[in-house]
């Protein structure tokens, strides 16, 4: 029997990789052109003063002096050795020996060699096969796709609804290109664009932190004056917030409208 690749959700392909556990989202400020910067600036410095492992304690030093450290959650690190790649198509780690003629330098780091390179994350045993692939076709871009790789919640709802939907699972190849992949882009991106978004900055995702740890942020139907949402999941994966039932009902339209588009796109095609 053929085995199966490996799916490599850290550096799935060439145009787009994750960082999210070197603390990528953790900053106070991890907006898109924020997170540019940070990753360019501190790619250069290491380009510029770093010629061995002896260079990495200034180089952190410096990092630590110039750039901001506030962070969302401070159990979590927020790595200095995350960089760009591949001229800022991929986020990675600095340290790595594919970035310096085969030198490893990640025993040097907070969390060290073993931690560093042994490390997948939940994504790796909850998401399919069928939606890494899928999910891997539908996102190019680093930013949108770290943050939605981590969000289990999110991909495997999604990929629940259409799925019930169109009758089965559509095979990843119908996400590589065209009118299907446009419109499951347009859902993820709701991650980014969502207008129903909280503006509490102790949120990521799903959950909230109080301080010391973090914990699920329900959404509490009862002010709302109605019962659980059925797209429930999708709305804490989405940091939302309603001001009144108004609110709840046009966001509940927008992600129906989406899938309702993907199933008749669907049908139209096979
Ligand atoms: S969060 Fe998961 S996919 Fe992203 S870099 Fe870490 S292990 Fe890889
Ligand atoms: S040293 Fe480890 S935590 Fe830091 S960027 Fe590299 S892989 Fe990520």
């Amino acid at each position: 029997m053929k085995e199966e690749k490996f799916i490599h959700l850290c550096q799935p392909d060439d145009g787009k990789s994750c960082g999210a556990c070197c603390g990528l989202y953790n900053y106070a400020d991890s907006t898109r052109s924020v997170l540019v910067e940070r990753l360019q600036r501190r790619t250069e410095l290491f380009r510029e003063t770093v010629r061995g492992r002896d260079d990495l304690i200034i180089f952190s030093e410096m990092i630590k002096e110039r750039e901001d450290q506030t962070k969302l959650y401070e159990v979590i690190y927020c790595c200095e050795y995350l960089g760009f790649l591949d001229n800022g198509k991929k986020v990675g780690c600095l340290l790595h020996p594919l970035q310096n003629g085969g030198v490893d330098m990640r025993d040097a780091s907070f969390y060290g060699k073993e931690l560093c390179d042994g490390h997948f994350c939940p994504s790796y045993h909850y998401i399919s096969r069928e939606e890494k692939l899928s999910l891997i076709n539908i996102i190019d871009d680093w930013y949108l796709y770290g943050l939605c790789v981590t969000d289990i919640d999110l991909v495997k709802e999604y990929f629940r609804i259409i799925s019930e939907g169109v009758g089965e699972m559509p095979s990843p190849d119908e996400f590589k290109e065209g009118s299907l992949k446009d419109v499951a882009l347009r859902f993820f991106s709701f991650k980014i664009s969502w207008p129903f978004r909280s503006p509490a900055t102790n949120r990521f995702g799903k959950y909230y932190f109080d301080g010391s740890q973090y914990m699920i942020k329900h959404i509490d139907y009862e002010p709302l004056g109605c019962e659980e949402s059925r797209f429930n999941r999708i709305f804490l994966s989405l940091t939302s917030e309603f001001k009144d039932v108004g609110e709840l009902r046009k966001a509940e339209e927008m992600i129906q409208g989406n899938i309702d588009e993907f199933v008749r796109l669907y049908s139209e095609s096979s």
